[in-house]
Formats: C-alpha cells, sequence, structure tokens
C-alpha cells in the first residue's frame, strides 16, 4: 500500500507511453509547455471538468471526480464517471482527435477502473472514451491483457520516478507533435554526433595530416 505523498499522477502513463523522456520531462524534472495539440486537449477536458453531479435517466452521472489507488500507487481525475440503476460503473474519459495507434488511453480508461474498483468494492467490466473528432463513444473492454499491460506500465513509470533518470532523445516523427520539443532538443543528439565526428576529424588530420575528400567541416 502507497502513502499519499507517493501516489503518481494516472496522467504520466499516458506521457511514458507516449515517449519515456517526455515522461521524465514532465514528471522528474517537472518542464511544462502547451502546443495546439495540449490546449485543444484541455478545452476539452474544461467542457467534461466542470465538477456537476446529475441524474440522466437514471443513471448518476459525476463529472471531475477525484480517484485513487493505494495499492497501484496512483491518483487522478475521471472525466465522467457513470453510476447505473444497475449497479454499473462505468468511467469515461475525453479525448480530442482520434483513437491512436498506441494503448495510452486504454491504459489510462483501465488505471481509472481499477482506482474506483479499489475505491468502491466493485466490478468494472467496461469503460468508455470518446473522440473529439468522432464525437461518439468507443467502448474499451478491460479484460485481462489491457490490466497486466496496464499494471505493467504502472511499473515502468515507478521504476523512472525512483531512478530519477531522463533518458537522452531519440528523434522520431512524433517529436513534431510533442510540445515539450523546445525543451527536450531532440536534434541536438544530432549535434552530439556532429562533435564526435568532429574530433574524429581533429585526430585524423592530427595523425595523418590530411582530410577525406569530401570534409562535412569544411567551412572551417
Ligand atoms: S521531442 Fe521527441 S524525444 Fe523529446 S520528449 Fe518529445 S517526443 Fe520525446
Amino acid at each position: 500500500m502507497f502513502p499519499d505523498d507517493q501516489l503518481l499522477p494516472i496522467s504520466a502513463l499516458q506521457h511514458l507511453i507516449f515517449c519515456e523522456r517526455q515522461c521524465a520531462l514532465i514528471h522528474v524534472e517537472r518542464l511544462w509547455a502547451e502546443n495546439v495539440f495540449t490546449v485543444e486537449g484541455n478545452q476539452l477536458h474544461e467542457k467534461a471538468h466542470d465538477g456537476s453531479r446529475e441524474v440522466v435517466d437514471g443513471t448518476r452521472v459525476a463529472r471531475s471526480l477525484w480517484l485513487h489507488s493505494r495499492k497501484l500507487g496512483m491518483i487522478g481525475q475521471a472525466d465522467v464517471v457513470e453510476f447505473h440503476p444497475d449497479g454499473r460503473v462505468v468511467p469515461v474519459e475525453y479525448k480530442r482527435g482520434k483513437p491512436k495507434k498506441d494503448d495510452s488511453d486504454r491504459v489510462q480508461i483501465c488505471t481509472q477502473a481499477m482506482c474506483l474498483e479499489e475505491m468502491l468494492d466493485v466490478k468494472i467490466e467496461l469503460g468508455h472514451l470518446y473522440y473529439g473528432k468522432r464525437k461518439r463513444r468507443t467502448e474499451v473492454r478491460l479484460d485481462s491483457s489491457l490490466r497486466e499491460k496496464t499494471l505493467d506500465t504502472i511499473t515502468r513509470l515507478r521504476a523512472m520516478i525512483d531512478a530519477r533518470e531522463t533518458p537522452i532523445a531519440v528523434r522520431q516523427p512524433k517529436c513534431d507533435n510533442c510540445s515539450l520539443i523546445e525543451l527536450c532538443l531532440p536534434d541536438s543528439q544530432r549535434l552530439k554526433t556532429g562533435a564526435n565526428a568532429w574530433t574524429d576529424r581533429q585526430l585524423n588530420l592530427a595523425t595523418t595530416g590530411s582530410l577525406p575528400e569530401t570534409d562535412p567541416f569544411e567551412f572551417t
């Protein structure tokens, strides 16, 4: 059982799945920056996070509900939790865009469901993801394989936070969509390669007195 001061944010799981370095920059180094995607996401969440409670066709609907699990060591806020008259409890998460290729949204909703299971002593079979672009819900079955993946991701997250190590940047196409690109500087790794190449060139020049036919540093 994890004490209050060791609970980790559920949102960090998504960051970890998207990019381990992004996760460490945010949750170890405490850096943050917005881009158009994060702002759109925030706007969508603001609509769901009005804190209201209402009953719709017999279903109690709670918005911006705080969840936690001491067994998992996780804490976060659900956009919506539905309490159906037949006893079903269904978490619903709002997302911008469309379903992602990775499992980050599914892992997030699964973690929320596992928190609710511990808090309410219930079993939850399904969650829902609402995508702004599709404007409809996608059902997420909380089966054993998703639960295993979720537990594995939580274990990896805690190991990273405990180690307090930020992985080096690896330039990938998804970096262009990352709000932290200006803080992460993934292209600096190319510069590192360039520095290594520069050292090799100077050593070669000192020992052989010649330069390769095509010298990448010919501007010098
Ligand atoms: S810019 Fe790329 S490497 Fe850096 S944090 Fe973002 S996704 Fe990860």
